[in-house]
């Protein structure tokens, strides 16, 4: 899969696109086969919506281990989250970072790195996180009926919506690692 482009702008491969912005509920190969919020899938198709990562894509990521920019396989490469999140109770689990964002490669994160707003805020005000991460476990997100009602019209409850990872081992890096010092 090539990566997407949007004028000179290559966009990071989970990013939902406005053509793909309506939603439905649907079995995922992702998630057990169990009913989750899906979309259409039309990558390129209008313009990008990079606060809103694409359900399916999302799920497909981390279940076969993608990379959040390219798409490509993590398999055998340096896993890195640029996930801000803190540690928190994760049920079940315990106290670990739970990020919905996919892990990227190490280039990939220097490249996103050099492109992202968001990323370079982060930078600027001392907030940018980069783990290096060893160990890790998914969590299916489950939606309450509120939710699917809110996004797909349906009552369905228990519907999967993102698949999240839980950062059970890793390491803090800082840009040079990184590459993009
Ligand atoms: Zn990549």
């Amino acid at each position: 899969m090539a990566p997407v482009k949007y004028g000179q702008a290559t966009i990071p491969w989970t990013v939902s696109w406005s053509g793909e912005d309506s939603f439905f509920i649907a079995p995922c190969p992702y998630a057990a086969g169990r009913p989750a919020l899906c979309q259409p899938e039309r990558p390129g198709d209008g313009r990008p919506l990079f606060a809103k990562p694409h359900s399916c894509r999302q799920r497909k990521a981390m279940f076969h281990r993608l990379c959040d920019i390219c798409g490509r396989t993590l398999h055998a490469h340096t896993l890195v989250s640029m996930s801000q999140e803190s540690p928190r109770e994760v049920p079940g689990l315990g106290f670990f970072p739970l990020a919905v964002e996919p892990m990227v490669h190490r280039h990939c994160g220097a490249e996103a790195l050099r492109h992202c707003p968001s990323l370079k805020r982060q930078q600027a005000n001392g907030t940018l996180r980069i783990r290096q991460v060893f160990q890790f476990k998914l969590i299916a997100q489950l939606l309450n009926e509120a939710a699917t009602k809110e996004f797909a019209g349906a009552s369905a409850s228990g519907a999967v919506g993102h698949l999240k990872l839980a950062i059970i081992k890793a390491t803090d890096r800082d840009i040079k690692w990184l590459g993009a010092a």
